[in-house]
């Protein structure tokens, strides 16, 4: 296709057939026949994923793509609509109750996308995404290398690695490598909202100690948060990076006792 390819909107295609098919398939799940697709581009995962899926609904930002997806699909069950992925009311679409989320996503907007699926109202059973490396790790990252996004991702769904993409698999290649992140929403998140921007104010600094930020950002005095910290088995060293869910959510509840 003599399309010229819009570098703001992330437009670096993939077009290994093995890769897409992998991506397809690690989306699939056992009874589940609809999903839903983030920028399809040129098609070459929306292909991939008809051989796992029997409905794809694909939603472009770019009108001459979308316009030119169905010609490629002749017969097949594809549902293309034309617009921005993160202004879409998901409750238009009308899915059924198991569905699936996929894309080779713009990577601008990566983290808004996450945010999006995982909050949803009517989430889906499972989320793959290919994304830049070092995005997709800091999202599957433990102990030690925590971080709000991660934080946020994993209080909401399983989040496990998938495969690495070099960059020279896609045209044009982009300036990082990628990787394929899955995601699993849980049937009840492992934190509360306050945990979360209690959280988001303990990394206000990342690198600086956590009980330092602590009793800047919520007031509270330093040596009564260091007591907590004392009781809760956390070092007084420790980095906001160290603490897990669990610690976070204890640490929560114990604030609220100062
Ligand atoms: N799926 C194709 C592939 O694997 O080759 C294209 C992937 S390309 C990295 C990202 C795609 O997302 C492009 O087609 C781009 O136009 C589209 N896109 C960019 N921003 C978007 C947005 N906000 N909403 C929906 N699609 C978007």
């Amino acid at each position: 296709m003599a399309l010229q390819n819009k570098k703001s909107l992330g437009q670096n295609w993939l077009k290994n057939r093995d890769i897409l098919l992998d991506i397809a398939d690690l989306a699939s799940v056992d009874g589940v026949s609809d999903v839903v697709e983030i920028g399809p581009g040129l098609g070459t995962l929306t292909s991939a994923l008809f051989q796992f899926f029997d409905k794809v609904t694909a939603i472009e930002i770019d009108e001459r793509l979308a316009a030119n997806l169905p010609k490629s699909f002749p017969g097949k069950d594809l549902t293309v609509i034309n617009q921005d992925i993160l202004s879409l009311d998901l409750e238009s679409l009308n899915l059924p109750e198991k569905y699936v989320v996929a894309g080779n996503i713009p990577y601008y907007i990566t983290s808004p996308i996450i945010q999006k699926f995982l909050h949803a109202e009517h989430s889906p059973v499972k989320i793959v995404l290919l994304m830049q490396k070092e995005v997709a790790e800091r999202l599957v990252a433990g102990p030690g290398d925590y971080s709000v996004l991660g934080l946020s991702a994993q209080i909401y769904a399983k989040v496990t690695a998938g495969p690495v993409v070099k960059r020279e698999f896609f045209t044009p290649p982009p300036k990082v490598d990628s990787q394929v992140v899955v995601f699993e929403p849980l049937a009840k998140p492992l934190a509360t909202e306050r945990t979360i921007s209690l959280i988001k104010l303990g990394f206000t600094a990342p690198r600086k100690k956590l009980v330092t930020n602590l009793a800047v950002t919520t007031h509270l005095p330093k040596d009564k948060i260091a007591q907590l910290f004392e009781a809760q088995n956390i070092s007084i060293d420790a980095r906001p990076a160290d603490l897990s869910i669990e610690d976070w959510c204890e640490l929560e509840k114990n604030l609220k006792s100062i």
